[in-house]
């Protein structure tokens, strides 16, 4: 860019001046003719105010001997007499303009360029009081041969010219770029020195600069943290299994050690089936499998599937709902379901209960999870939605939570264009309402 400029810049400086030469040399050209034609009117002038014929002849002017030239024609055109060649073999003037112009209106002149001589005649011709005409002409160099003369001195002008150009289109180029380049060598804080125009799309350049930086950091945090994830249980496997080997367990031993490797390594691979889960979700902007389908049915069979663990958990489990149509994937919506109530159900407590309840509100349809257990402090509510972030981490792995669970509902939940509301008091219980109804990727009511 600072060369294109640069060169931009040189290319103007240099025409800019080529052009004010050539119209300088035109401009003054145009005076010099003015003027020689100036000086020959006063000659012509002159010549008629002498008093008669001979006063003429005999003047200065005419006897000056070829720089100017005298003709006296009489009033047919006819040559009286002439300073530079003989009047009795020149042919009649009355068909020269000057001459012509004279006769009709008293003065007249004209200019004749030569192009092969690289001269220019200047002619002008009064009547005078007898009705015959006196034409004094002089020849002057054409603007080529005057130009010719010159231009050695032109090309050295111009030479001189173009390096002064360069020299300030660099300085003017480095001046005009430098707040740029400072812009670019420091992203995060360029405005005090911005051009005012430059400003917006340094403040998106800035923003965007800062989504990078927050994505990097985040992605950072989330590698960081599933290695943390998958490093526990990994060595817990590791260290059974080394025991095992090394014959240092017996009997019953056995049985709980593969027990434990049985039950870390399930741990990995829901961790692992969470992750992926939760790229694909990030990859992938596909809603071409979206269909309508009824979140009461995918609710109802959940709640069914999850009876075992609840009572497992000692917490009573109902669904209850009307027909809820939603344009949706059935994966997700299960995805959805589960989660919620897989989470209802480990954080309650004996006796406690969980509500599942599919519903349509002003036209919207909604999915709605109530528990009575635990709880979520005020404190913990904003980032429970965060990946790993769990508010009683050993509750949480006890009952074979990844951190992720809440991560994907969120995605999903933004997938679908809803809306997510978490009502939650500490030591009473949880809330959590998906209201569906943005905008519908599907078609039409069959999708
Ligand atoms: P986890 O696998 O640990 O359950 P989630 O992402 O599903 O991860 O949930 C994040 C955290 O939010 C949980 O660790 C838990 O502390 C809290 N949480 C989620 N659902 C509930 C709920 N229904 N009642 C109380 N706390 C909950």
């Amino acid at each position: 860019m600072k060369k294109r400029i640069y060169i931009q810049m040189t290319a103007i400086a240099a025409m800019a001046s080529l052009a004010t030469m050539l119209l300088v040399a035109f401009v003054c050209y145009e005076l010099f003719c003015g003027q020689i034609l100036e000086d020959l009117r006063t000659d012509a002038y002159l010549l008629k105010e002498a008093e008669n014929r001979e006063d003429i002849l005999q003047s200065d002017l005419v006897a000056s001997g070829g720089l100017l030239r005298v003709t006296w024609v009489d009033g047919q055109g006819e040559v009286i007499f002439e300073n530079s060649a003989d009047a009795a073999e020149m042919n009649n003037h009355s068909g020269r303009p000057e001459i012509l112009q004279a006769l009709e209106e008293g003065e007249g002149e004209a200019v004749r360029r030569s192009h092969t001589v690289q001269k220019s005649s200047f002619y002008y011709a009064v009547r005078l009081e007898d009705g015959s005409v006196i034409r004094v002409a002089r020849e002057a160099d054409s603007i080529w041969s005057i130009f010719a003369g010159i231009l050695p001195a032109v090309f050295l002008i111009l030479a001189i010219l173009l390096v002064l150009c360069m020299v300030i289109a660099r300085f003017l180029t480095k001046n005009l770029l430098a707040p740029i380049e400072r812009i670019a060598q420091n992203v995060e804080h360029p405005l005090e020195e911005a051009y005012e125009e430059l400003v917006p799309f340094v403040e998106t350049i800035r923003k965007q600069h800062e989504d990078i930086l927050k994505n990097a950091g985040m992605r950072q945090e989330f590698t960081a943290n599933v290695s943390h994830e998958l490093k526990t249980p990994l060595a817990a496997i590791s260290g059974y299994s080394e025991l095992i080997e090394n014959g240092m367990a017996a009997g019953e031993d056995i049985v709980r050690f593969a027990g434990e490797i049985h039950r870390n390594s399930n741990r990995l691979l829901t961790l692992i089936d969470d992750v992926i889960r939760l790229s694909e979700l990030d990859a992938s902007e596909r809603e071409e499998e979206f269909a309508m389908i009824d979140l009461r049915e995918i609710a109802d069979t959940c709640v069914n599937m999850l009876q075992v663990h609840a009572e497992k958990h000692g917490v009573e489990l109902a669904f209850e709902g009307e027909r809820c149509i939603v344009c949706s994937e059935r994966r997700m919506m299960e995805e959805l379901v589960y989660n919620l109530c897989d989470n209802a159900i480990r954080y309650n407590r004996e006796g406690g209960r969980v509500r599942v309840e599919t519903k349509t509100e002003k036209g919207c349809p909604v999915l709605c999870v109530e528990d009575t257990g635990i709880g979520i402090g005020k404190e913990h509510q904003e980032r429970i939605f965060e990946r790993f972030y769990r508010v009683d981490k050993s509750r949480s792995k006890s009952t074979g939570g990844t951190g992720l669970g809440l991560a994907i509902v969120k995605h999903i939940v933004a997938k679908n264009h809803a809306g997510l509301k978490l009502e939650s008091e500490w030591g009473e219980g949880t809330r959590i309402t998906v209201v569906f109804g943005g905008q519908s990727p599907c078609k039409g009511p069959d999708g």
